[in-house]
């Protein structure tokens, strides 16, 4: 295995295509993205297996580990028709597709067929553990849906309207709709090549980022509430901090998937360089969203802690109580200032 690399080499773009030029038409191609898959994970898979079907595959299909729901802001993508269950996978495809996963344990229990399968792994986080044949992986990239658009253009893939809906989803969401550090003029360039297919930004941007239900927006008020500040963390840098529990999405009759967004507004604390939200999933297990403004890299405190990601945006699961789980994060802080 090679160290990780940023950039993908011309050799590993050409063994890509190759792969995908190689098939008949009705072989099996499966696609598999996160665990709990966000809009970058569902939009850089769902436009990639279109480009597959503009191709002339007849045989793609879509799914990924875990509980089988798809967030209610992505149920209008394109291309959903292509997604299963993770048990209706296929068992034998020809080529998987893996997207916006940077290790096997990010695929549950579909990991023993995308490592024993021939599989291609689109990505772009700096702690991929490049466990496919082929290993596309763009530290630099902003959104896996930058390479995967890479690998269309490549495979002459014309973009339409439906495919660049599910790519403009996936970078408008990972790059925190163009403000986060990645946001270069190649994204720019790329956002203006998807909306000249006459895609509307702000219908998708309503959709995507700015509609909720009432509840989601009063649980939201609570979870924000019990926010603490540590000034002392990290250094003395500060970290901000909070939780939410499943009887918190009980009470307000929500669906996990809303807790997702609250980072955001934790991590606009002037105070504080590191926000941390702990959300319970489970029996003492809580998948745990890192973020730094830029004085911790907070990928490395995450793999410490058996996650990963990248230095200003990363997860782990925790278990134990969240106070717990903060405190963790807290001793690993001041080992990891940049
Ligand atoms: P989020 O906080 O939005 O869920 O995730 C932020 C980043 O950390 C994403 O790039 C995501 O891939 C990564 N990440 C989140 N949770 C985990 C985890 O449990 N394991 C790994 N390896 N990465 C994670
Ligand atoms: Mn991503």
């Amino acid at each position: 295995m090679t160290a990780v690399s940023h950039r993908v080499s011309v050799a590993e773009w050409a063994a890509a295509a190759d792969a995908v030029r190689g098939l008949a038409p009705g072989d099996e191609i499966q696609l598999i993205c996160h665990v709990n898959p966000d809009g970058d994970a569902l939009g850089s898979m769902l436009g990639f297996g279109l480009g597959l079907r503009r191709l002339g595959f007849t045989r793609v299909r879509a799914t990924f580990p875990g509980q089988f729901e798809v967030p209610v802001p992505y149920q209008a993508l394109p291309g959903l028709d292509m997604l299963v269950p993770a048990v209706e996978a296929y068992r034998e495809a020809r080529l998987i597709l893996i997207f916006d996963v940077a290790a096997e344990s990010r695929l549950g229990a579909l990991a023993p067929l995308a490592v024993e399968g021939f599989s291609v792994v689109l990505d772009h986080h700096a702690s991929n553990t490049r466990f496919g044949r082929i290993n596309l992986v763009d530290a630099r990239a902003a959104a896996t849906s930058v390479v995967a658009s890479s690998l269309l253009d490549r495979l002459g893939v014309p973009l339409d309207a439906e495919i660049a809906e599910c790519l403009y989803v996936a970078l408008a969401t990972d790059t925190g709709s163009f403000k986060f550090d990645l946001t270069t003029p190649a994204v720019h360039e790329l956002a203006a090549r998807l909306i000249a297919t006459g895609i509307s930004p702000a219908d998708i941007s309503r959709r995507i980022f700015d509609t909720r239900p009432f509840g989601a927006m009063k649980l939201a008020g609570e979870v924000l509430g019990r926010a603490q500040l540590d000034r002392t963390a990290a250094g003395g840098r500060g970290m901000v901090w909070t939780y939410a529990t499943l009887s918190d999405l009980e009470r307000y009759e929500q669906r996990p998937y809303v807790l997702d967004t609250l980072i955001d507004p934790i991590r606009s604390v002037a105070e504080a360089d590191v926000a941390v939200v702990v959300k319970e999933t489970g029996p003492s297990e809580w998948a745990v969203s890192l973020r730094s403004k830029g004085a911790v890299d907070v990928s490395a405190v995450a793999v410490a802690l058996g996650g990963g990601g990248h230095r200003l945006a990363a997860g782990f699961t925790g278990h134990g109580t969240p106070e717990e789980i903060v405190k963790a994060v807290r001793d690993l802080l001041d080992a990891n200032l940049t």
